[in-house]
């Protein structure tokens, strides 16, 4: 995967630690920039996939917005190169304070997911002597076909504002004096690998959006959020199709030219350039099974106990001949596993084992459970450098 001498370099720093390969994020930041150009797509990074700043300051280099689910989100947005007109704020339970740091940031628009958050907007705006641009979230009942703890767009989820909110939201339009409702927004999950899903919401995306036009509602942006699926399986140096994944959107939308459209992608962009490397500590044998115990768990990764999410792991340290393991970790939970029977080269204490595709959902949720210390990260371009000297 790597050159042998990143990997003897890796090898001497203590572990559990993140990796993060910057040259295939920099590939990626291309490919998507230059797929959603092509149909002049604007571009969010989902800022809650990977929130460090190195990574912040790389993907905000190329002129990406931000989505943000909260006031801090906002804060390191900017803070690392994000232009707050650039920034859109989504999320069901936005606090008045991270409401009125927002209005004062004069980010791009609110992503809004209820009436009653309409109306809170609206008096803080109005506090604030402010219009603030609105998109309403909308729940549209379509099933990703994902992991039900990543579905956000059944009528079941807690997301969005139902569809049958938005006849009261046309006819009080006048009411929200401070508000300039103007866009649509719609995020219906993550990790979504069946593209038709994508086809499917275009289809309701145009029924709403004919629905505002024929009500006289005007709508400048629509924001189909982020969800593109990424290879988990098979992640060598993958960078997603993204030129597939805009084409379904251009081909299924029918919406007028002028109306801009609006995407928030997070585990595509980041997804594949992030590693967690781990030290097997013991290999407990019992007559069923062999477990390697890790020196990283759930605190370092909750993906595969929250998700039971699978990640491809490798032993770098021994090219033996394969048997199959259990993956645990050393926090006092049942869950907190990597995988179970997994196939490793014959392992030993001592051996670095990599886990892939960790880039999103993986540092950000880190926690200090056990009262473990937060693991620490390094880039590819130090790395190299350093070990150079
Ligand atoms: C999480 C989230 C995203 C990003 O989702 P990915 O699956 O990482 O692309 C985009 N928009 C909203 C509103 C989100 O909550």
């Amino acid at each position: 995967m790597f050159s042998e001498q990143l990997i003897s370099t890796l090898k001497k720093i203590e572990t559990p630690f993140y990796f993060y390969d910057t040259s295939l994020l920099q590939k990626t930041l291309f490919a998507i920039k230059d797929a959603a150009d092509l149909f002049n797509y604007n571009l969010h990074y989902a800022i809650k996939a990977n929130a460090n700043k190195k990574i912040l300051r790389l993907i905000s280099k190329h002129k990406f917005g931000a989505d943000c689910v909260s006031g801090n989100e906002i804060e390191v947005a900017i803070d690392n190169g994000f232009s707050a007109s650039k920034i859109v704020f989504a999320g069901v339970g936005k606090t008045d304070k991270e409401i009125n740091y927002a209005i004062q940031s004069n980010i791009f628009s609110f992503n809004c997911e209820s009436v009653q958050e309409l109306e809170v907007i609206d008096k803080i705006a109005k506090q604030n002597n402010k219009t603030v641009r609105v998109a309403l979230r909308i729940n549209p009942d379509i099933n990703a076909n994902t992991h039900q703890n990543i579905t956000t767009g059944l009528k079941t989820n807690k997301f969005g504002i139902p569809i049958t909110d938005l006849q009261y939201i046309i006819s009080q339009k006048h009411s929200f004096k401070n508000l300039n409702i103007e866009g649509l927004h719609f995020h219906i999950g993550s990790q979504i690998t069946d593209l038709s899903v994508f086809a499917k919401l275009c289809i309701v995306v145009n029924e709403i959006y004919n629905h505002f036009q024929d009500k006289n509602f005007k709508l400048n942006h629509i924001n189909l959020g982020g969800g593109l699926g990424i290879n988990y399986t098979k992640p060598e140096n993958q960078i997603p199709d993204f030129l597939a994944y805009f084409k379904i959107f251009q081909k299924n939308l029918n919406i007028p030219q002028n109306v801009k459209i609006h995407f928030e992608p997070g585990r595509s962009i980041v997804g594949q350039c992030g590693y967690l490397f781990t030290k097997a500590l013991f290999i407990k044998e019992t007559n069923e099974q062999k477990t390697v115990i890790v020196d990283a768990g759930l605190t370092e990764l909750l993906r595969p106990a929250l998700y039971q999410a699978s990640h491809k792991i490798i032993n770098s340290s021994s090219f033996d001949i394969k048997e199959k393991y259990d993956i645990a970790g050393p926090i006092c939970e049942t869950s907190d596993y990597f995988g179970k029977s997994i196939e490793l080269s014959k392992t030993s204490r001592g051996d670095i084992l990599s886990i892939y595709s960790v880039g999103a959902y993986g540092e950000v949720m880190a926690s200090k459970y056990n009262l473990r210390s937060i693991a620490p990260k390094y880039f590819s371009d130090t790395l190299l450098q350093e070990s150079f000297i």
